[in-house]
């Protein structure tokens, strides 16, 4: 068997240690003689799983009681019209800070529901920075006032998060959950879907301040409306039960073998600064996003020359390195190196791109 190094922005890399675990209980989950794709997930057995799954996530994020948290599906994406379904309800106004296409894609699918205010864009430089907020922009009684915290195509992150006062702060982590500590408190919401640096594609999670709750839009669909998952523990129907097993192992790997979010944050840190302190002394490659504002999990980069880029991208995939090609609105490279990636693997780009580029001169 040989593995790849495999780059892709999501779904991406599982730690090998989980999907070992997964392999071995695959037939005979624990003595029960099922595999937990088969468990009803009302079952002691999966309710038990669940349940530490959920209590894992509280402890290694530090969630507070106050907060709840859901196990939906849909998706991300499906956040983007639940948010303004069961929170544009009060004044029926939002603030977005666009940030790249997921953060657009927030505010235009709240803008169907309400007065959607883009407070500031990046647009004008291809999403290659965060912008910087005037608070005279704010709405003051917006219903909540939305960020995407990683931006997944581009490679930015907020490093310092909006100062909304009383306006509910929302969000996006889908590609920076469990990356490092992120104070909770600080947000009414944050949601992630799961593919990117959790679990497999198909769980979302949702982790919601209890008063947020109970207020949605009368024509929001039962399925999207939080009170429903939230009254009845995610199991209104079924849940995504797999999903969350794998959740779980990838919990307890961060808890017991990373040693929790400070220390994978230092791990991600030195991974990061291997690639970003290459790209800043290579004379071929380029980072695309301002010093300040990059990203621990996705480093897009480029040659300069998309013949050349293409050249890179195939000669790495057959050298092991696979799914760097970069996202179609960016165009050259982009690195995602999630919490699963190991160090040696981006040793190891490191390494080839300096191959490369002295091959290439
Ligand atoms: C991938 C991604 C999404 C979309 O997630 P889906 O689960 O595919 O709907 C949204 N926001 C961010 C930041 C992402 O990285």
């Amino acid at each position: 068997m040989s593995r790849v190094y495999n780059f892709s922005a999501g779904p991406s890399m599982l730690p090998e240690k989980v999907l070992k675990t997964a392999a071995e209980e695959m037939l005979d989950y624990k003595g029960s003689g099922q595999s937990v794709m088969e468990m009803s997930h009302r079952s002691k057995t999966y309710q038990a799983i669940f349940d530490e799954t959920e209590a894992l996530l509280r402890e290694v994020m530090n969630i507070p009681d106050n907060y709840k948290v859901l196990f939906l599906q849909g998706g991300a994406s499906t956040q983007f019209a639940m948010i303004p379904l069961n929170l544009m309800n009060k004044n029926n106004k939002a603030d977005f800070v666009v940030t790249g296409q997921w953060a657009k894609k927030a505010y235009k699918e709240a803008a169907r529901y309400g007065t959607a205010n883009v407070v500031a864009s990046s647009e004008d430089q291809t999403f290659s920075y965060i912008p910087k907020l005037d608070k005279a922009t704010f709405t003051p009684d917006a219903d909540f006032f939305h960020i995407c915290v990683n931006n997944t195509i581009y490679g930015t992150k907020w490093n310092t998060f909006p100062e909304t006062g009383d306006v509910p702060l929302i969000g996006d982590i889908s590609s920076c959950i469990l990356s490092e500590p992120i104070d909770v408190t600080k947000f009414g919401m944050l949601y992630a879907g799961a593919q990117k640096n959790m679990a497999p594609a198909g769980v979302t999670i949702v982790i919601i301040r209890e008063d947020l709750i109970g207020n949605a839009m009368d024509i929001t669909p039962t399925m999207l409306n939080y009170s429903t998952h939230s009254e009845n523990g995610s199991m209104f129907n079924t849940p995504p039960c797999y999903c969350i097993y794998v959740a779980k192992l990838v919990l307890e790997w961060i808890k017991n073998d990373i040693g929790g979010l400070e220390k994978m944050k230092e791990l991600n840190e030195k991974k990061a600064k291997l690639l970003y302190d290459f790209l800043d002394s290579s004379e071929m490659f380029r980072g695309t996003v301002v010093a300040e504002d990059r990203s621990l999990m996705n480093v897009p980069f480029v040659t300069g020359n998309d013949e050349l880029d293409a050249k890179f991208v195939k000669e790495a995939t057959a050298a092991g390195f696979v799914n760097l090609k970069g996202h179609r609105s960016v165009g050259g490279m982009r690195a995602s190196i999630y919490n699963a990636m190991p160090i040696e693997g981006v040793e190891k780009l490191v390494d080839f791109m300096k191959a490369f580029e002295a091959a290439n001169k």
